[in-house]
């Protein structure tokens, strides 16, 4: 941490933040200048908090040098780290687009869903079975028996299961259900205490970006995850909120490559969400694989007229098919493969 004295910042004044930087273990090393005094502090400097220096007397600003995601960020594990679910591989060469509808409704649906993915050429499925909802009147996911009517529908076609975990106390169901990757949607990605359950288990984890959440702070929920010992985390840009009113989000393209400079971990994009319209969808995944983005996440339904939730932004499965068509040459033009 490098702290800089303001102006007329006093011997003793100077000598207190010395004194203060020693008693939290570290060493000091001050640099005095023609106008300043420039202390710095050597050592683990994470276990230092900049505001409490900034409130000493004489302190101008103090300013971490490191990270302070030190398992996520890239310092210190320079090599893409590549997630394993179930032998498929996300985050090398190969591209993953994970199909499937907003929520889980019926056997039915979910066993064209299932097929219709399979079909596209996608090798990860996607569902919902517990619902984040902005009305509580409005449909929340059949919970538990949706998960089985998932699990039994994907099977037939080796698909493994993403789906969203939105309660801490649901996670001994998840693992029981054996679902492959576990989502953490926009609405959860601070939930603390959530992350904290998910990080002591090694499902591969797919952390939403908090629809305002920096990249700063997103990356550092994913430490959260990876503090407990999971390592397993991909991050999914889902658009964030602006004064924007003719789409749903704005998906932040930006962030892409921005990631993959900050974090070895995977980065996917769900285009979906961001747009929230279905003709919105090829033009946005081609942007997000155009910029480096390891996989999509994006929701398809075998008749979207009829979807209980998120109708409006759901390819069918003719679109699907034809989105896998047009992403193949955009993967092949990034040195990349579908
Ligand atoms: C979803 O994937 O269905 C979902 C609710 O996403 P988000 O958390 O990005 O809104
Ligand atoms: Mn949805």
């Amino acid at each position: 941490m490098i702290i800089v004295m303001s102006s007329g910042a006093t011997e003793q004044q100077i000598d207190n933040v010395v004194k203060k930087i020693k008693e939290a273990g570290l060493d000091a090393n001050i640099s005095r200048g023609t106008e300043r005094t420039v202390i710095g502090a050597i050592g683990d400097e994470r276990k230092l908090e900049a505001e409490y220096f900034e409130a000493l007397p004489g302190v101008e600003q103090a300013m971490h040098v490191v990270k302070p995601y030190k398992i996520v960020g890239r310092e210190w594990h320079k090599q893409d780290s590549v997630i394993d679910i179930k032998g498929i591989p996300l985050g090398g060469k190969q591209i993953q687009i994970i199909a499937g509808p907003c929520s889980v409704e019926t056997p039915e649906q979910m066993a064209l869903a299932a097929q219709e993915v399979h079909a596209a050429g996608c090798r990860l499925m996607r569902g919902g079975a517990f619902k984040p909802r902005t009305s509580p009147y409005a449909f929340q996911g059949h919970g538990v028996e949706g998960l089985a009517m998932f699990r039994t529908a994907a099977e037939k076609y080796n698909l493994p299961i993403v789906t969203e975990l939105m309660d801490a106390r649901q996670l001994d169901t998840f693992l029981e259900y054996d679902v492959d990757v576990i989502q953490i949607g926009t609405r959860n990605m601070q939930n603390f205490d959530l992350l904290k359950e998910v990080g002591r288990t090694n499902k591969p984890v797919i952390l939403k970006r908090g629809m305002s959440a920096t990249i700063s702070e997103w990356l550092m929920s994913a430490e959260y995850i990876a503090a407990g010992g999971n390592h397993n985390i991909i991050f999914c840009e889902r658009g964030i909120r602006s004064f924007e009113t003719y789409y749903r989000n704005v998906l932040d393209v930006t962030a892409i490559p921005v990631l993959k400079k900050e974090t070895h971990l995977p980065v996917i994009v769900d285009p979906s969400h961001a747009g929230g319209k279905a003709w919105m969808v090829p033009a946005l995944s081609r942007a997000a694989l155009a910029a480096g983005a390891d996989g999509l996440l994006v929701e398809m339904h075998p008749n979207p007229c009829e979807a209980w939730c998120d109708a409006d932004q759901a390819l069918n499965a003719k679109e699907l098919k034809e989105l896998m068509g047009s992403l193949s040459l955009i993967a092949q033009a990034v040195g990349r493969e579908i």
